[in-house]
């Protein structure tokens, strides 16, 4: 079945949508993108995924070709064209198309395209219960992880590089201290206490990490926001995942080491129940 997809103000059969090919998106990755799950038809945190858009643009000098209000009435629309229930919906704006030149042009037309997913299993993944093996690898990433660019080809790699060493995921590693991962944020758990990256340009400031911290403090755990290592993390008695389209996910491997048990821990069950329960709750 085809979708029905957006594309600069037009809802369109995805076989009808079409970008220039001197889209600057397409030539130099010059462009960002969000990406927002959808459980009960309803938008998970999509305040949150608009606020990190308008920075991520503002960090560009790009021009927003779009109000709040007017993202979240075509994100609903899509829902509703594709009758989704539960999957994702990813927005992509670039600078647009521009003769090809290093520099910004002068007064660009930005291009906007969303388009869904449908993952009926999105909040029941069987992942849940078994948790992902990741591999550590070297982060030769840019720098500016903080704005969210459509530049994944190294992250995609990672992946690869994952899949052929029979993992789910890799995490980066920078002067020996974890990153994130390839498209998530990196957690481990000691004790009551939950230990996350620290803010910078070296991660991506995930939306669901703001989240699930608020919700740890509140669920009375700790929270330790700094760098940690992999010998740290396979010491650990926990660890895990944050991402919008995986929400929270135990990690039970790292580097072939058995994380605690070996088996999704109870900390992080708990996080991924009461994240589900908030945001299902507080869905727009
Ligand atoms: N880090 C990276 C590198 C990512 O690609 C993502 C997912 N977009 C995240 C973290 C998690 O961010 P969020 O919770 O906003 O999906």
């Amino acid at each position: 079945m085809s979708r029905t997809v957006y594309v600069n103000g037009e809802y369109l059969p995805e076989t009808e949508a079409k970008v220039s090919i001197f889209d600057r998106g397409f030539l130099f990755a010059d462009g960002v993108y969000e990406v927002t799950s959808v459980l009960g038809g309803k938008l998970i945190d999509f305040a949150g995924h608009a606020k990190r858009l308008q920075r991520s643009l503002d960090e560009l000098e790009m021009a927003n070709p779009t109000t709040e209000d007017e993202l979240l009435e075509i994100h609903r629309e899509l829902v509703r064209l594709n009758g989704i229930d539960e999957g994702l919906i990813y927005l992509q704006i670039t600078r647009g198309a521009a003769d090809r030149d290093f520099a910004y042009p002068k007064d660009p037309v930005p291009t906007i395209v969303l388009f869904t997913q449908a993952k009926p299993e999105l909040a029941a993944a069987p992942m849940a219960k078994t948790g992902l093996k990741v591999i550590s690898i070297e982060d030769q990433r840019w720098g500016r992880r903080d704005i969210k660019t459509v530049q994944l080809l190294y992250p995609s790699m990672g992946k690869m590089m994952a899949k052929a060493a029979g993992a789910d995921d890799a995490w980066m590693v920078e002067d020996g201290q974890v990153t994130e991962g390839t498209s998530n944020n990196a957690y481990i758990v000691k004790g009551n206490t939950i230990i996350t990256r620290n803010l910078g340009t070296e991660i991506l400031h995930g939306i669901t990490r703001v989240a699930v911290l608020r919700m740890a403090r509140e669920a009375q755990m700790s929270v330790e926001e700094r760098p940690f290592t992999i010998d740290e993390a396979q010491g650990a008695d926990e660890a895990f995942i944050t991402s919008a389209s995986s929400f929270v996910m135990p990690v039970v491997e790292i580097d072939g080491q058995a994380v605690g048990t070996g088996t999704p821990g109870r900390v992080t069950a708990r996080l991924r129940e009461i994240y589900l329960d908030e945001m299902r709750k507080a869905a727009v």
